[in-house]
């Protein structure tokens, strides 16, 4: 029986959603979020980009030394060969990539003005594979961009050339949300079936239904006898309406109605770090949570009425599906109301050393030297100058705990190539 694996894109899809961003800083706690979460796999970036390069080879060195472990770290790129060619230039350390490619007929003809023709992308794809996988590679996964709309007779035909050619995964994308529950299923089950390789289900919201054709599409690969990968974003965050939201799938793949006992996840999830990495982002992002997200909003555990207020006082499970505690939520936060001591780009050594004391928990933390202090604090500053807006605890004490590791993500100026 198939198992379900989560890989959270919101270091790739999320990032690259219209007048949305994250410094290099914000998707390294994202990544390390994501593994205390417990998550498979997380699309950290693109690594064609020049701008990622220094950003991609940090977080692998934090994998290497375990600071990012278990969790796998794939990169997402073009399925062409000079793609490859320029990710394994740039990002050596690299293991696990997702090569993308439209396929349905409606971007053959409407984006690629018929110069490539189906045989052309399938032939792309396939020397990608070939590529990557000289390069050493250890998991390649074939995206099928647009797949909802393309032709499944010919999606398979793409799938089972992937296959041959030693893809591991196939990523059927419903780009554009077009799909349903009944569709996706159906669709998944025949990949699963005919392809014999596992599928991933990449759904985006523009119809309401990214949740429920993530679950659909799963229970349709894993009936298909294939395991199944469901493509998240924290806090749903993706191009237009946006992606499957992490959490949301998570309750719902645990939750709902049946489904667990016969469908489970691979992966041992801390759902307690939801109300964390679900503020993180949302800060990151200046994006608020909405009031009713589940799980995570400021009303998913809320009672006015009447009824329901007297129902839940008398037992929770009257009206309430799960506990709030599951989510990591109910811990009481404090606002400093008094004086406050921060520290930012144009901060000194004497209020950092108050912060950096105050977060680990030791007002007399020792620096090496003074010359020691003043290097952290630097990165500290120039983390928010990337940032523009204050560092939360958890970012100051990576700073601080890996200060190497923080130079290279804070490097941004343009590479010599
Ligand atoms: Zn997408």
């Amino acid at each position: 029986m198939g198992k379900i694996y989560i890989i959270d894109v919101t270091n790739r899809d999320g990032v690259q959603t219209a007048k949305l961003g994250l410094s290099k800083l914000e998707k390294t706690m994202i990544n390390i979020y994501l593994n205390e979460m417990g998550v498979f796999q997380s699309e950290f970036g693109f690594p064609t980009t020049h701008h990622e390069s220094l950003y991609l080879q940090a977080n692998l060195e934090l994998a290497q030394m375990g600071v990012l472990k278990p969790i796998r770290l794939g990169g997402w790129i073009r399925a062409i060969p000079q793609d490859v060619d320029t990710t394994f230039k740039l990002v050596p350390g690299i293991k696990h990539l997702n090569l993308s490619i439209s396929t349905s007929d409606q971007m053959i003809y409407g984006k690629f003005l018929g110069k490539k023709s189906r045989e052309d992308i399938i032939a792309d794809m396939v020397e990608a594979v070939r590529v990557a996988k000289q390069y050493g590679a250890e998991t390649i996964g074939v995206n099928a961009e647009d797949g909802s709309r393309t032709d499944l007779g010919y999606l398979i035909k793409f799938g089972l050339a992937a296959r041959e050619n030693g893809a591991h995964r196939m990523r059927y994308c419903d780009t554009l949300g077009y799909d349903n529950p009944f569709t996706i299923y159906s669709t998944a089950k025949a990949l699963a079936e005919n392809v014999g390789l596992p599928v991933e289900l990449h759904c985006h919201g523009d119809l309401g239904m990214a949740v429920a054709n993530s679950i659909a599409g799963a229970k349709g690969a894993i009936d298909g006898g294939q395991d199944a990968y469901i493509n998240t974003t924290v806090n749903g965050i993706g191009e237009r309406a946006g992606n499957a939201d992490l959490v949301a799938v998570l309750l719902a793949a645990t939750k709902s109605k049946g489904f667990c006992q016969e469908y489970q996840l691979a992966n041992r999830i801390d759902l307690s770090k939801a109300w964390k990495l679900a503020r993180f982002a949302s800060y990151a992002f200046k994006v608020p949570i909405p009031i009713n997200q589940p799980g995570v909003g400021a009303n998913a555990f809320a009672h006015a009425s009447g009824i329901h207020a007297d129902g839940v006082l008398k037992d929770s499970c009257n009206y309430e599906l799960y506990d709030f505690t599951e989510l990591g939520r109910g811990e009481a936060e404090t606002v400093e109301t008094g004086r406050e001591i921060c520290t930012g780009e144009y901060g000194g050594i004497s209020g950092f050393r108050h912060v950096i004391g105050r977060i680990m928990g030791d007002m007399a933390i020792a620096f090496r030297d003074s010359k020691e202090a003043e290097e952290v604090l630097e990165l500290v500053r120039y983390a928010n100058v990337e940032a523009q807006k204050p560092l939360v605890e958890d970012e100051l004490a990576f700073i601080y705990k890996y200060p190497s590791i923080a130079r290279k993500i804070l490097t941004l100026k343009p590479l010599e190539y």
